[in-house]
């Protein structure tokens, strides 16, 4: 179970169509693909996202890959505390966890998958084992104009998603018309989520959230600038919605400011966010005390994630009843298998050895060349 190799590759997986919301487009999901070889030939899978640039992530993830080799698969926790120590505080630069935990996501992922494979268990049962059998998404609608945000919310509550979710913070009048029109396509009785992605400050959000629950909005997640806990009370205090706290909560330190300020209702937090599982794990703990749920993010990013994702919320009790989802957005997945499409809403909790995925080396290598292609100038 000692660690032999890790290998590096960078990736593009396009999505089928342009990604809106309020900072730009996203047009797929640049990743960079951590594997992370035993002695013994078991090989895990991770992905950290690639932003700002595969390079820059890569040149990183080399430095703690350095740190790993030689050492066993189930001492992640140290491996990564020791990488973290070496890329960002031994040579003075002190503190970066936020980027950190972006780089280190795909370490700790490609850690725990080869981790589970190894003792043949899911990686939910290394962490104490699962508290329930599948994983409760909200369906996640897209769109450049309400009209076509609006046809996919309908499709999306079709399909059996009870929590329908989209993006705003896109100027208001489009915000406060896509949210009529969702709702006039969803009808009366299903759920509806928002997400301004930090493009309000208190007093924009006092307008908007006043009109948006005219619209039954039951949740306006990350509404201002995610570096002040003040402003995200001060909203939470006036708001008749309840509110949700996303880009404000990286780390268990944050997530512990952020309750205890009382700036939000729900925590929104996911492994590329934390780097990995054991500071996830540790922030829906901290949460848990306060008796606030967890909703497990999504960025730009693979079915590795998803399963990953899915393995580590298995075992959060105050795991919350719609999460994100992202596979929907991909042309194509470098997961072979299982399905992860979400069936009513739902997607069983993972029950292979370690991520419970088998990847597809073909769709990695078509990645791999997309994101060659791409970068070839
Ligand atoms: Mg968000």
């Amino acid at each position: 179970m000692k660690i032999a190799d890790i290998r590096l590759t960078p990736l593009l997986v396009p999505y089928t169509k342009p990604y809106y919301w309020s900072q730009g487009v996203i047009e797929g999901a640049g990743v960079v693909l951590v594997e992370v070889e035993t002695t013994e030939g078991v090989i895990g899978y991770g992905e950290s996202v690639a932003t700002p640039s595969a390079e820059a992530v890569m040149a990183h993830l080399r430095i703690a890959a350095s740190r790993c080799i030689g050492r066993s698969v189930f001492e992640s926790n140290g491996l990564l505390r020791d990488a973290y120590q070496v890329m960002f505080q031994a040579y003075g630069t002190c503190s970066s966890p936020r980027y950190a935990g972006q780089v280190l996501a795909g370490l700790s992922m490609a850690l725990w998958d080869a981790a589970g494979k190894t003792a043949g268990q899911p990686v939910h049962a290394l962490l104490g084992g699962k508290v329930r059998d599948e994983i409760r998404h909200f369906g996640f609608c897209q769109g450049e104009t309400a009209e076509e945000v609006a046809d996919d919310a309908e499709v999306l509550a079709a399909a059996g998603f009870d929590v329908i979710y989209f993006k705003v913070g896109r100027g208001d009048a489009l915000d406060l018309e896509t949210a009529r029109m969702v709702r006039d396509r969803i009808g009366p009785d299903h759920r509806m989520r928002v997400d301004p992605n930090e493009k309000w400050n208190p007093l924009h959000a006092s307008r908007m959230i006043r009109k948006l629950a005219d619209y039954g909005v039951e949740l306006v997640e990350q509404p201002c600038h995610c570096e002040s806990v003040m402003a995200l009370a001060q909203i939470r205090a006036a708001s008749p919605i309840p509110i949700g706290a996303d880009q404000s909560v990286f780390t268990p330190f944050e997530a512990f400011d952020v309750i205890r300020a009382g700036a939000a209702d729900m925590i929104t937090i996911g492994l590329h966010e934390t780097g990995g599982f054991a500071n996830l794990l540790k922030i829906a703990h901290i949460a848990e005390a306060a008796d606030v749920n967890i909703c497990l993010h999504g960025l730009y990013e693979t079915g590795i994630t998803t399963c990953a994702g899915n393995q580590v919320a298995a075992v959060i009790p105050n795991l919350d009843d719609a999460n994100q989802h992202m596979t929907r957005f991909l042309d194509w997945d470098i997961v072979k298998s299982p399905d992860l499409t979400p069936v009513n809403g739902a997607v069983k909790v993972l029950e292979g050895p370690g991520l419970g995925f088998e990847i597809d080396h073909d769709n990695v290598a078509r990645a791999a060349e997309l994101h060659r292609a791409r970068n070839s100038f």
